[in-house]
């Protein structure tokens, strides 16, 4: 007799309360085999989905057969020959009247060869591939039909999941198979999370139904659009998933707002006396992101706000502006930068900007000499450092601030949201947390930013300082480099300056500087009439420095660089770059570099060089920089090219990886989603954690915040 207790309604646990354990077929062993891919209950089951599916449920004929197609064919063999090449294989050639194809195998039997041979009728599922002379399919699995019965093919889609070692294919399918029959006899209200006004406003069907159609798809579903992930039934469940991953954005984001921080405003005279001493006036987006700042810094709780703008849209002024605030409120502000190069930069122009109102700027740079760094950490300490510039290591453990309330942090890109966090430590004793500002030179598309940065209030500077110049690109290969030369010579002979960018395929650092260090050599050789500098990441802070400010003085001509200069670096005159290996680059990173041209108001020029043939993609992807100098464009076509994780750096940006929704191909759903998550949040508060303890589980993201 059965000893499990008879199934009442309305008694059995819901799908999340009932461990695989309690499956046919999952002990001990198994079940600590799945926990290893995050299935430790039936509903983790019903959450694992197939990856792809296989189509075994109809026979292609051999005259249609598309390269890279995982097909079923059925044929006659003609010929099985082993051959001798490189290794022994055994080749098979068999046809169907309308076409043949190449079987080809490098491990085989005796008995294969038996079963294989000519006359036999097969049946085989595999990838087609285009061989030297045939169509191939290599390895591929195959049946020996016996003649004139018919073999019934499969009249559904085959799912494919995503396994671990220990539970193969079969094992997977079956207990799916079991879990999908728990869901059919549960209660549809355990499972089905969303309100039935957000189902209907958004024509999304029941998760039921999504779920069973992912698992067993039936034979007449659309195979292409379950491969783009774009089936009614995988957007229902992207929907969910992303409605999930929002809202514990939004509750990371609120477990900050319970924070206290020091409410800013600026002193007026002082805000006057330096916008006056400007060159130049603030522009209207400046203007008003500063204003959206400013409306933040004068609540008790941190901001937490991001600020998008073009390189050379000046962000710069900006962080200053929220400086100013802190430091006219009697508390300090200190500003990252990613690399020793920029954060020398800001501190140029910061006390440009800030020692004629009486206010101190510290940098606190990874390499200052003992001394010199004791005493800036007394400074820092004590407060009498109002201002202070640094990488990241003004966020070292020994680093004490005196009196924290604002935190800047540039090209965001780099740092990602668990160094955001820390940073909350590092405000006064007084319990208060810093505001933080952070700005990135990578702009992502708004429906987008609702996604990656649900967490930060956004701002947009979409104006670039008034006479900037587009910059002028043309794509070149490496083969005309005696042109290039010319060029450089002539236009420098006109008062122009040039950077000349090497950049590396390895990844070494050190290499890439040796790279520069020969380039520099060669190009003076040919250039004497030139002076040629060179900066690269080697070099001592003090060195780069002075070949910097060489070069922005002017006395140098052409600066042979790696990527260092990257970021953040400002030098008006330079109206030339040459880039080397730009078929190796990121169009945002590309992007970057080009923007350290075209600020001085001169027409300027910038040559991709590239090595060898170029690929159509890579074509198409220097093509977009020879398109546009609108940097939210290049970064919307580097997200299609390359996907959000290379470009957002998904693990620095603290997001994890998405089961089924794509941040990229479903971001027309944002808008929809955040209206459901307000929705949520108002209407059925606790479905929230529901949501997200379903898709997130119990991997906090941001740890304890
Ligand atoms: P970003 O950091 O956004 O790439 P920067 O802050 O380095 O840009 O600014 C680029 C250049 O534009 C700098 O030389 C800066 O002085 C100048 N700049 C900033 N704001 C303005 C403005 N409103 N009008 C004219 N020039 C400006
Ligand atoms: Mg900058």
């Amino acid at each position: 007799m059965d000893k499990q207790p008879a199934v009442q309604k309305g008694k059995i646990p819901s799908l999340d309360r009932q461990p695989v354990r309690t499956l046919k077929g999952v002990g001990p062993r198994v079940a600590e085999k799945l926990a290893h891919i995050g299935i430790e209950t039936v509903q983790d089951l019903l959450f694992h989905l197939p990856f792809r599916y296989q189509d075994r449920t109809r026979i292609v004929a051999m005259g249609s057969l598309r390269i890279g197609e995982q097909v079923v064919v059925e044929g006659t063999t003609e010929l099985t020959e082993v051959a001798f090449g490189k290794r022994r294989m055994l080749l098979c050639h068999i046809s169907d009247g309308t076409g043949s194809l190449l079987l080809r195998f490098f491990n085989f039997s005796n008995a294969q060869k038996v079963v294989l041979a000519r006359g036999a009728r097969l049946r085989c599922y595999g990838e087609i591939r285009q061989g030297k002379k045939y169509l191939e399919m290599v390895h591929p699995e195959y049946q020996r039909l016996e003649k004139e019965t018919d073999v019934p093919v499969d009249d559904v889609l085959t799912p494919i999941y995503p396994t671990t070692d220990g539970v193969h294919q079969l094992r997977m399918r079956d207990l799916t198979g079991q879990a999908l029959q728990r869901l059919q006899t549960c209660d549809p209200s355990l499972i089905e999370l969303l309100p039935t006004a957000i189902l209907e406003k958004n024509g999304l069907i029941n998760i039921v139904e999504a779920i069973l159609t992912l698992h067993n798809p039936p034979p007449d579903i659309s195979c292409e659009m379950l491969q783009q992930g774009r089936h009614p039934a995988q957007q229902r469940l992207a929907f969910e998933e992303l409605l999930a991953h929002y809202l514990s954005l939004r509750q990371l984001r609120k477990s900050m707002q319970v924070h206290h921080a020091h409410p800013l405003h600026h002193d007026r005279g002082q805000w006057k006396k330096f916008t006056r001493a400007l060159p130049f006036d603030l522009t209207g987006a400046q203007q008003r992101v500063i204003g959206e700042i400013m409306r933040d810094l004068s609540q008790p709780h941190p901001m937490m706000r991001l600020v998008q703008g073009d390189v050379g849209s000046g962000k710069t002024l900006i962080a200053a502006a929220a400086a100013l605030a802190a430091i006219g409120c009697g508390y300090q502000a200190a500003l990252m930068a990613p690399t020793e190069i920029l954060s020398g930069q800001h501190l140029f122009n910061f006390r440009g900007w800030l020692e004629p109102l009486g206010i101190e700027v510290v940098w606190l740079s990874g390499k200052l000499k003992a001394q010199a760094r004791r005493e800036a950490m007394e400074k820092i300490k004590t407060g009498g450092a109002r201002m202070i510039i640094g990488t990241h290591a003004l966020f070292q453990n020994d680093v004490v601030f005196g009196n924290l309330a604002l935190v800047v942090i540039d090209e965001q890109h780099r740092f990602g949201v668990h160094q955001r966090l820390t940073l909350r430590e590092k405000g006064g004793l007084d319990g208060k947390v810093p505001h933080q500002l952070i700005m990135t030179a990578t702009p992502i598309p708004r429906t987008l930013a609702m996604t990656a940065y649900a967490d930060l209030d956004v701002s947009v500077i979409d104006e670039l300082p008034p006479g900037r110049i587009p910059v002028n690109t043309v794509v070149v290969p490496d083969s005309r480099r005696d042109e290039v030369l010319l060029r450089v010579l002539t236009a420098c002979r006109q008062g122009s300056q040039a950077y000349w960018v090497c950049t590396l395929i390895e990844e070494s650092e050190s290499l890439q500087c040796q790279t520069a260090t020969d380039t520099a050599e060669l190009l003076q050789e040919a250039l004497p009439d030139l002076c040629v500098g060179l900066v690269h990441g080697r070099l001592k802070p003090v060195e780069k420095e002075k070949v910097m400010s060489a070069f922005k003085a002017g006395k140098i001509d052409l600066l042979v660089a790696t990527t260092v200069i990257e970021v953040g670096v400002d030098v008006p005159d330079a109206n030339l770059m040459i880039i080397e290996n730009a078929e190796r680059l990121g169009l945002s990173q590309l992007h970057q570099l080009r923007g350290r041209v075209g600020r001085g108001g001169k027409e300027s020029n910038c040559v991709l060089f590239y090595q060898g043939r170029l690929s159509k993609l890579a074509k198409s992807r220097l093509a977009v920089m020879r398109e546009t100098n609108d940097g939210f464009i290049v970064a919307q076509r580097d997200l299609e090219m390359r996907g959000p994780g290379e470009v957002l750096g998904t693990r620095q940006t603290g997001m994890v990886q998405m089961r089924i929704a794509d941040i990229l191909r479903d971001q027309a759903l944002m808008p929809a989603i955040h209206k459901a998550a307000e929705n949520i949040l108002h209407t059925s508060p606790e479905t929230g954690p529901l949501l997200i303890h379903r898709w997130l589980g119990n991997k906090t993201r941001y740890g304890n915040v």
